[in-house]
């Protein structure tokens, strides 16, 4: 190896924790800093749930269920039944495992720590040593402009994604509280760090997982002027989303389901962009719009694979492998 290499990874939660857990395994811990969205953060029976840090967490501590790519492993549902019979509100799965998360989270948020410090201390308890920091420690929520039984109306993330199932059309999606929330300070940090080598977007939904991070006041304006490469890898694969809504809400809001949409969605703020090599035939396009254009296996089954595409992100960056 090298010299010390320094990269900031873009994440949302499924897709770009597995490329998440890669990089943590390229690089060293004070070679990383992985910053998630919280976008699709709530509070949901009196328990603040962060879905994408949780996710994140779960997946580098190796305790994710591998199955669904969110969730413990091994997890147990005794509560949700219990609640169930209650008639409580069992519309989003919380197993006894997760639920132990949240309740410590909102301890210690009601008791005055921050998100940043509550997420860094129990990612350290679970056995993370990579730096994950929550985008800001401010609330930034996502909305969703929807259309069901031809009525129109703004329903929470989760209330869409979880509870409605993303079965409403999709109109369109607002960041409630973009103006006033604060990037993180880590996050700043690691942005403005003169020693940083790349800013990775990981392959999460580009307009529900990363968007949420480039409202952030500044972020945008600082990816666009930035002289460290930014290299975002696509999430879709063969022209479809490898599991969840995405190609639901592209075809809702218009687009097309093709890594051009992707990369013509972040043009102005990457510098390099690394689509599947079943899309390879759309790369010579994307040359046209992002400088520099990758081709690879992007399809993150295996912690090999995960590592692969790591490799594969920094090696294309120039950054030592
Ligand atoms: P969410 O917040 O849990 O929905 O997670 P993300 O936004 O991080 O990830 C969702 C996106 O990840 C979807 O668009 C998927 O197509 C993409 N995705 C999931 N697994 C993979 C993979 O192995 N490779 C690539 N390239 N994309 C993936």
């Amino acid at each position: 190896m090298g010299s010390k290499r320094k990269v900031l990874a873009l994440c949302g939660g499924v897709g770009g924790a597995k490329l998440a857990l890669g990089l943590s395994r390229v690089l060293g811990d004070d070679e990383l800093c992985i910053v998630v969205n919280t976008g699709d953060d709530f509070t949901h029976l009196g328990l603040r749930i962060c879905p994408d840090i949780d996710t994140v967490i779960y997946t580098l501590a190796g305790c994710v269920d591998t199955n669904t790519g969110w969730g413990r492993a091994g997890e147990t549902g005794e509560f949700m039944a219990s609640l169930s019979t209650l008639g409580g509100e069992d519309w989003f799965y919380l197993g006894d495992k997760d639920l132990a998360m949240h309740v410590e989270r909102t301890r210690r948020l009601a008791a005055g720590e921050k998100l940043g410090s509550v997420t860094q201390a129990l990612s350290r308890k679970l056995g993370v040593s990579v730096p994950v920091i929550p985008m800001t420690d401010d609330t930034l929520a996502t909305q969703v402009e929807v259309e069901e039984d031809g009525k129109s109306m703004t329903l929470s993330f989760q209330d869409y994604f979880v509870r409605k199932r993303c079965e409403p059309k999709l109109k369109g999606i607002h960041f409630v509280g973009r103006d006033n929330a604060q990037p993180h300070s880590q996050f700043l940090a690691n942005l403005q760090d003169s020693d940083l080598d790349l800013i990775v977007i990981c392959p999460s939904n580009p307009f529900l997982s990363i968007d949420p991070i480039l409202a952030l006041p500044g972020i945008r304006g600082i990816l666009q002027k930035t002289a460290v490469p930014v290299v975002a890898i696509s999430p879709i694969i063969g022209g479809a989303a490898v599991k969840g809504p995405t190609a639901k809400i592209m075809a809702e809001l218009g687009l097309k389901m093709h890594a051009m949409t992707v990369a013509d969605y972040y043009q102005d703020i990457v510098s390099g962009f690394i689509l599947d090599r079943r899309d390879g035939a759309e790369a010579e396009a994307i040359r046209e719009i992002i400088p520099r254009v990758g081709v690879a296996q992007t399809l993150m089954q295996t912690v090999e694979d995960k590592i692969e595409l790591a490799r594969e992100t920094l090696d294309f960056a120039g950054l030592d492998v």
